[in-house]
């Protein structure tokens, strides 16, 4: 019983977090193979921030039995956190393990056996308060460094403090540390991930903030770039941009959750900021850095919506200077009080205001592309080859750049200017790369 394989459901946190896990496998004798291969044990590391996370869980259950009917699985992760019965129920799981016991895989894939129950080792998550560093290696040309985990924040629609626990976080020292691994193994980009990681150093207990932990991974030698995943407006202070902006490493990309432009629904999502505080922060980031790639996730179809409330937050985004957006309708979750708010919005109206505002993003990101045209930019080339037999790479700004591929590329930066857009909406240097058609 030696082969696993792990599939990972989700954001940059859990991707971090499988590969330390799978890395504390192979550490004790376990050999790493695809998840489409036959395994003896399957791990899946669940999300639980929409109805579709928990769908895709159970059909990848599905999945892994046809593979091998034999096989073990084991399920973690956020979901597992907040509905242990729930997947103890789904035929084929034989252990479920919370937020807390993830970590310590290995001591519980010595007691795996088949019974007609899955075996369950989770706690209320009060009690999970200790934070494992983790960061994925691999895969990628850029690793994702987990640098928090939990939130205090308790926004009416989330259940993630309910699958994470309270904020907290390693010290600069220790994060810095593994950092510096990361930088050992050729790793060109680290991504900054976790929860609420604008939070780092909440804790009473701690001195140290977020931007004391960008001044320190700064100065890490062998890493070129540094970029922050997302970060809550209200915890980006001026401090922050400021130092970005002066910084050759931490790239010129922010992704800021806006949630609704409309005051009136931020407050009942229990947001910590209004739609000024927003404006602001947008506009202190193009002030300091003009070529600033950001990002918005936004919530529709929140219970209370109207047609007038999302009018309000179209023409609020519309109006901003930000590049793309992050459109998700608005999913009920058990045990939030955002379940309670009455006036319900249809899931047409979701869907038709979701898609009005997909539209509104691939405007903005066009017109950040053409804003960035005919200047150069520097690019990380990862290593997949596409199907059509290109390659892709982001700029410090997140343009996506296609490239017919070259494996003596992969994991280099490369200095090119823009010069089209080709029919895929990518970024292309020269004139003709992969088609001749110009947009
Ligand atoms: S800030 Fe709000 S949305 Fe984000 S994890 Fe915390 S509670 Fe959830």
């Amino acid at each position: 019983m030696s082969r696993v394989a792990i599939h990972t459901l989700g954001c940059k946190l859990n991707f971090s977090e499988s590969s330390t896990i799978v890395r504390q496998l192979e550490d004790h004798g376990f050999s790493r193979v695809d998840f489409a291969d036959e395994a003896d044990i399957y791990i899946i590391n669940t999300c639980s921030v929409t109805d579709n996370a928990d769908k895709k869980c159970r059909s990848t259950v599905k999945r892994v039995l046809k593979q091998n009917p034999e096989a073990y699985i084991v399920v973690i992760g956020c979901y597992a956190q907040l509905k242990p019965k729930e997947i103890s129920n789904i035929p084929g799981v034989d252990m479920v393990l919370g937020a807390a016991e993830k970590f310590n895989m290995i001591a519980h894939l010595h007691s795996l056996k088949k019974e007609d129950k899955p075996l369950v080792h989770t706690k209320n998550i009060k009690e999970t308060q200790d934070f494992v560093p983790s960061f994925s290696l691999g895969d990628r040309t850029r690793s994702f460094l987990k640098v928090q985990d939990g939130c205090d924040y308790f926004c009416s629609f989330c259940t993630i403090p309910l699958a994470r626990g309270k904020s907290r976080n390693a010290t600069v020292g220790e994060t810095i540390e593994k950092a510096r691994k990361i930088a050992s193994k050729n790793i060109k980009e680290i991504v900054l991930t976790g929860v609420n990681i604008g939070d780092f150093g909440a804790d009473d207990d701690y001195e140290e903030t977020f931007y004391d932990l960008l001044v320190e991974l700064d100065k890490i030698p062998g890493i070129e770039r540094i970029r922050i995943s997302s970060i809550e407006p209200n915890l980006l202070s001026n401090e922050i941009i400021d130092f970005v902006a002066l910084s050759d490493k931490i790239v010129p990309h922010f992704h800021i959750p806006l949630q609704s432009g409309n005051d009136e629904i931020l407050v009942k999502m229990r947001r910590k900021y209004l739609s000024a505080l927003y404006t602001d922060r947008i506009s202190r980031i193009k002030q300091k850095m003009p070529n600033c790639c950001i990002g918005v996730d936004v919530i529709v179809g929140f219970p209370g919506e109207s047609e007038e409330h999302f009018l309000s937050t179209y023409q609020f985004i519309n109006a901003l200077d930000v590049s793309y957006l992050h459109v998700f309708p608005y999913s009920e979750r058990n045990n939030t009080t955002a379940k309670k708010i009455p006036h319900k919005v249809s899931k047409a109206d979701k869907m038709d205001r979701a898609e009005r505002l997909r539209i509104l993003s691939e405007k903005k990101k066009r017109f950040f592309y053409e804003s960035q045209m005919g200047k150069l930019h520097k690019v990380l080339w990862e290593d997949e080859k596409h199907g059509d037999g290109s390659m892709h790479g982001f700029s410090d700004n997140y343009i996506r750049f296609e490239s017919p591929y070259d494996s003596s590329k992969v994991n280099t930066i490369e200095e090119l200017p823009f010069e089209r857009i080709n029919e895929s909406g990518l970024a292309e240097a020269k004139l003709p790369l992969l088609n001749d058609n110009i947009l």
